[in-house]
């Protein structure tokens, strides 16, 4: 019993946050919504400790077709970074905004991207590709995404400066039209640089808050330098090529772990 308990922690923290903004926003939606996402996780990480092999998946096939479908499709929430400017500049605390402050904002200061490894619909097509690790050296063009999330932040400003009119309808075909544009380009980069991550690695906007955010991350994968044979097995297998041997908050591409278990997996000394 005692292996379940991060599952079990992992569900009284979303629950507590789902009855929290229930009771406090009182609307039962947030009570579903957070409920529906532990349960999602948690089963993720129960699966992960059962040692079933597509657990990962799972989860990012539970919480992206959620989001993508019902909450973005569905309910008309533009949950794409857009969507985020938009609620944030009409001063409204809704799905967008709740979501970016605990996924993607404040949130990685305790599970670091562990958004992209389970959750982001973006990359839940993106994982299917055959690339799973980068077959080709990484680029440096990783300023596209400053590029990406300018854009975005001009997009939003302008409709609001031009006073457009019927915005909710705007941000609806905005998102539709951005996660179109998201898989194109994405699939595209995969197959161009072999790489199913490439899309997450240069263009990504959101990294521009994940990425900061996650180096302070309290959940990190760590080395046990004692065990540690540097068989260079952990590497290999890395979709985002961390150093994960080296223990500082500094280490190469650091930033860029998805929390993914893979090199843990693969560690043939229970190093990680
Ligand atoms: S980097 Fe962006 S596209 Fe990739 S998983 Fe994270 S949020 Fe999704
Ligand atoms: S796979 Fe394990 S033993 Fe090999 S280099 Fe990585 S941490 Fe060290
Ligand atoms: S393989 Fe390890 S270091 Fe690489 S992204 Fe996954 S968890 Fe992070």
């Amino acid at each position: 019993m005692k292996k379940y308990i991060l599952p079990l922690i992992m569900l009284s923290i979303f629950e507590t946050v789902a009855v929290a903004l229930w009771l406090t926003q009182n609307n039962i939606f947030y009570l579903f919504n957070f409920s529906y996402i532990g349960i999602s996780i948690s089963l993720g990480v129960f699966l992960y400790i059962r040692k079933y092999k597509y657990a990962r998946r799972v989860t990012q096939l539970l919480v992206g077709l959620y989001m993508l479908v019902y909450l973005g499709l569905i309910c008309g929430e533009n949950m794409q970074i857009e969507g985020f400017w938009y609620y944030l500049f009409t001063g409204t605390f809704e799905a967008a905004t709740i979501h970016y402050a605990v996924a993607k904002i404040f949130g990685p200061l305790l599970f670091g991207r562990g958004w992209c490894g389970y959750a982001c619909w973006t990359a839940m097509v993106l994982d299917f590709l055959p690339y799973k690790v980068s077959e080709t050296p990484r680029k440096k063009i990783g300023w596209i995404r400053y590029l990406t999330f300018f854009v975005s932040l001009v997009f939003v400003s302008a409709l609001f400066l031009a006073h457009v009119g019927n915005l909710e309808k705007i941000m609806f075909w905005s998102f539709i039209a951005g996660n179109v544009l998201y898989y194109a380009v994405g699939i595209i980069l995969a197959f161009a640089f072999k790489d199913n991550r490439a899309f997450c690695k240069y263009i990504c906007p959101v990294t521009i808050f994940l990425k900061p955010m996650s180096y302070f991350s309290l959940l990190r994968i760590t080395c046990d330098q004692n065990k540690c044979v540097s068989c260079g097995k952990c590497k290999k297998v890395c979709p985002m090529e961390v150093d994960v041997t080296d223990n500082s908050r500094n280490r190469k591409n650091g930033t860029e772990c998805i929390l993914c278990f893979e090199c843990a997996k693969n560690c043939p000394k229970g190093a990680l």
